[in-house]
Parts: C-alpha cells; sequence; structure tokens
C-alpha cells in the first residue's frame, strides 16, 4: 500500500459518530457500549475507539444508524468438510453409536478434493457474512489451501488435524481403528511444516494451531510430542475429546480414564489447550462415572472448551450445561463445526440449550455469549489483539445496520443482534482494515458459485456412497428425503 498525505504516514479511515461502538474498556476488561463513538484504523491497526477525533483522515465512513463491533473469533470449524453434508447428516445420528454421526457417516460423505475449495469458499463467506473475522480451521491438509484461506481475506488460525489411526465400522454398532503409528508421525511432520508456511504466508493474516485430531486415534506418544512442540513454538493445542459416548467408554476401557481425566493425568490440559467439545464429562447424564473432577479440572488448567452446539443438538446431545461451565471458571470459546456457517445463529442456540438444559433462564446471557465469541476465543488463540476494540488491536471489525427492522426496537443491540436479526443486519465486515463484506455481500469470493458448483460436487459425492458405506446403502436410503418425489 502506497503511503498517503503528508509525513508518509499510511491512509486513515474513520467510522464518524457510530450510533454505538461496543468498545474494550481496559479497565475492568470487558466491553462497554459507547454511543456516539468514533472508530480509526490505518495500516490494518485500530488507533483510536472514542469521541471526538481529531487525528488525520483518509476515507470517512459514516457511522450513522450503525453500531460497530469487535469481529467475532470462531475456534473450532471444518471448512473443507462440512458444507458437503448440507441435506444429508441433519436428521441421522447411528443409533449404534449414541445418535453421534463421527463413526458411520462422517467418512462416507466426504468431500473429494474437486469440491474441497467449494466447500471452503461456501463456509468462509457464510462465517464472514455472520461477523467472523477469526477462524480456526480444522482440516486434513489440502492443495493450495493456505492460498485459499489467504484469498477470502479472513485471519484464519491454520490447524492440520494428524492422527495415528482413522475410524471405520463394518456393522454400524463397533468403532474400528486401523492404525498407522509412522503415518501419524508423519503427518503431524508436515502439520508442523505447514503451519511455519502459514505463519510466514505474506497475506500477515494467517497463523497456526496444533491439533492432534481426536483423544481416540491418536497415541499417546503423539498427544505428548504434539503438546511439546505446540508449547516449544508457543501455540495453542486442540483436539476432539469428550465429544461421543462410544469415545467416552472406548477412553475408560483403555486408559481407566475419562476423556478429560486421561488428557489431565498426561499432563495436556493447559492455557493454550482447547478441548472440542468436552460433552462427556464424568458427570454428564449419558456417562456417570465415578468421579465427578473433570469440570473443576477443565477449569483449573485454564483449558478452553470450543463449544459448537448446532452438530450435536441436530442428535439431541447437548453440554450441560453453558452457564454451569462458566460459572466453574472454565474459559468459554465457541465454534461453528458444522454448516450453516452462521456463528449469530450458534450463539442463540448456545443460549437456549444451556437454558432448558439448566432449567434455568438465568445460566447465561448476552455479555457471556458474546465475551465467548470475542476474547475467550481469542484468549484461547493466544491473542490479545483480537476479539476487542481498543486502540493496537487489529482492525477487525463488523458494521451492523442497528436501523434493520430485525434490529428494532433497539433496547439493547447485541440482544436483538443475536436473538432476533441474526447475519441479516450485517452490513460490513473489515479484516486487518480491509473491507471484505459490503452491503452484506461478499468482496473477496463468489459465494453463490461456489454454492452452485457444491450443489454439482455433491451429486458426485452421493454416487459412491454406497461403496463406502458398509451396509452398501445409498445416500437416500440412509437419510430419505423429506417427502417421497412423485
Ligand atoms: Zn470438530
Amino acid at each position: 500500500m502506497q503511503p498517503r498525505g503528508t509525513n508518509n504516514r499510511m491512509p486513515t479511515t474513520l467510522i464518524r459518530n457510530a450510533d454505538i461502538v461496543i468498545a474494550w474498556d481496559a479497565g475492568t476488561k470487558t466491553h462497554a457500549y459507547m454511543p456516539n463513538a468514533d472508530v480509526a484504523f490505518d495500516s490494518g491497526a485500530l488507533t483510536f475507539v472514542g469521541r471526538d477525533y481529531q487525528g488525520p483522515v483518509d476515507e470517512t465512513i459514516d457511522g450513522a444508524g450503525k453500531m460497530v463491533m469487535p469481529g467475532l473469533v470462531d475456534i473450532h470449524s471444518h471448512p473443507s468438510s462440512e458444507p458437503m453434508n448440507k441435506g444429508l447428516i441433519d436428521e441421522i445420528g447411528s443409533p449404534g453409536f449414541y445418535n453421534s454421526s463421527l463413526y458411520e457417516y462422517l467418512p462416507i460423505f466426504r468431500a473429494d478434493a474437486e469440491a474441497i475449495p467449494h466447500c471452503v469458499r461456501v463456509a468462509l463467506s457464510e462465517l464472514l457474512l455472520s461477523g467472523v473475522t477469526t477462524l480456526a480451521d480444522l482440516s486434513m491438509a489440502h492443495p493450495g489451501w493456505l492460498d485459499l484461506l489467504a484469498e477470502s481475506g479472513m485471519r484464519v488460525c491454520v490447524a492440520p488435524m494428524f492422527r495415528s489411526a482413522r475410524w471405520y465400522t463394518k456393522n454400524g454398532h463397533m468403532i474400528e481403528y486401523a492404525w498407522d503409528e509412522t503415518a501419524g508421525e508423519k503427518s503431524m511432520a508436515e502439520a508442523l511444516t505447514l503451519i511455519d508456511r502459514a505463519e510466514q504466508h505474506p497475506s500477515g493474516r494467517l497463523f497456526g494451531m496444533v491439533v492432534p485430531a481426536q483423544i481416540d486415534t491418536c497415541t499417546e506418544t503423539l498427544l505428548r510430542d504434539s503438546f511439546a512442540e505446540a508449547k516449544a513454538r508457543g501455540l495453542s493445542w486442540q483436539i476432539h475429546a469428550a465429544q461421543s459416548v462410544s469415545e467416552f467408554h472406548e477412553i475408560t476401557r483403555r486408559h481407566g480414564y475419562t476423556p478429560i481425566g486421561w488428557l489431565d493425568h498426561l499432563g495436556l490440559l493447559s492455557e493454550r489447550s482447547i478441548v472440542g467439545h468436552g460433552i462427556f464429562l464424568d458427570d454428564h447424564p449419558s456417562t456417570r462415572w465415578h468421579t465427578t473432577t473433570d469440570l473443576a479440572r477443565l477449569a483449573e488448567t485454564g483449558t478452553t472448551v470450543a463449544h459448537c452446539p448446532t452438530v450435536f443438538a441436530r442428535r439431541g446431545i447437548t453440554l450441560q450445561d453453558f452457564g454451569r461451565y462458566r460459572r466453574a471458571g472454565v474459559n468459554m470459546g465457541v465454534g461453528t463445526d458444522t454448516y450453516p456457517h452462521n456463528m449469530l445463529d450458534e450463539l442463540r442456540l448456545a443460549s437456549y440449550l444451556a437454558r432448558t438444559q439448566a432449567g434455568n433462564p438465568r445460566t447465561l446471557n448476552s455479555t457471556d455469549l458474546f465475551e465467548a465469541a470475542t476474547i475467550g476465543g481469542a484468549h484461547a488463540l493466544g491473542r490479545d489483539d483480537i476479539g476487542r476494540l481498543a486502540p493496537g488491536c487489529r482492525a477487525d471489525l463488523v458494521l451492523v445496520d442497528v436501523t434493520h427492522p430485525m434490529m428494532r426496537p433497539a433496547h439493547d443491540p447485541v440482544r436483538s443482534l443475536i436473538y432476533a436479526a441474526g447475519d441479516r443486519a450485517v452490513r460490513a465486515v473489515y479484516v486487518d482494515g480491509q473491507k471484505v463484506v459490503e452491503n452484506g455481500q461478499m468482496l473477496t469470493m463468489d459465494y453463490p458459485a461456489a454454492a452452485a458448483a457444491l450443489h454439482e460436487a455433491q451429486a458426485r459425492v452421493k454416487a459412491n456412497v454406497p461403496k463406502l458405506d458398509w451396509n452398501h446403502r445409498t445416500a437416500e436410503q440412509i437419510s430419505p428425503p423429506t417427502f417421497q418425489t412423485v
């Protein structure tokens, strides 16, 4: 970017007199509503958040009718695979695996190599349109991944998954593990190289996280080594654990510990550890192990839980409950494990599930939700320069139309956004000071074209299902249509 104006300074963009700014209050370490305020940024960083900005300005955005809020931080997502599952896994869960879809269905609806870029473009577009500016992309490495992420304009924590075993089933009620320890170690080495490349990517918006994919598919050595690598590199470390009853039983059978207990025993819970999804603790009604220490260990070790309610709610499963975890002192982050990739929808569902599980509407509130989706996630990723609007932080911000009919009345704009308007009121999104969404439309990626290509690709994937399914069923037999075709 060429410096303009005098003194060779970088051009400054000013959002002048926004109706409301969600500003960071450094004193209380919380967000605060600041009416009639200005936000200025240059070269990707915020330079001013307050009232009556008097500094240089090169571009002015009229803040009338707008709420300026920090971009949301999504700490758990699978953009390269999940968009393919739409219509197929909405209403299915394996009866033989306590209704999880992981073991029987995940492997058979996989996007092929040609479809992966369409999946990624669809997911990232939907996320940006719902106000996400930072995303943890947990995927198996695929060609062109980093450039594709950079193309989106998003800030992405590149999280290549690796493991020592893959799942399969021969009968729909028993999980088999095909172990290849050497392949797991090689895959970890490749993941670390990719993370290095991400950190050096010219976009400057990519960074990394170490992700042994699942607690039951990694050897103890791979778990320990990956954690040591993450620690040595100052990176976050994430693992899927306590995500199904079958996995809970598998880990107790192997080790005599619950999944959380096993991670704790190995010393893998920490301030930089993220557990996706941390549902099946020792005191969950579906497990009832003889201990009741898992929740406290998550809290005491500073571990973050990546809460992704939609993908589990589909199968009648949920965390017990978001508010209880918060009160116990667990750092909560939010993810969009599945489609629709809509962070605001995810927050609304998180709220309602917590209240119904707790049988108590006071178990959590919109402050808890907004914090989890901003500073909670940022903390888990080891970043204090995102998820908040303060001078010196990255200029990752969202402009919400507070005059949108679904935002009205706006007694409390964050509640109007989460509980009513959702992504419909998101007008513009900036990442690192660059505009990536304008008038509710993507500027960086062709979302409709990617979605159309995905529709074509799903026909290919469906045709392949009988070859991959243990019982050679068609996609229609596994996931019967809503109505018969006549
Ligand atoms: Zn996941």
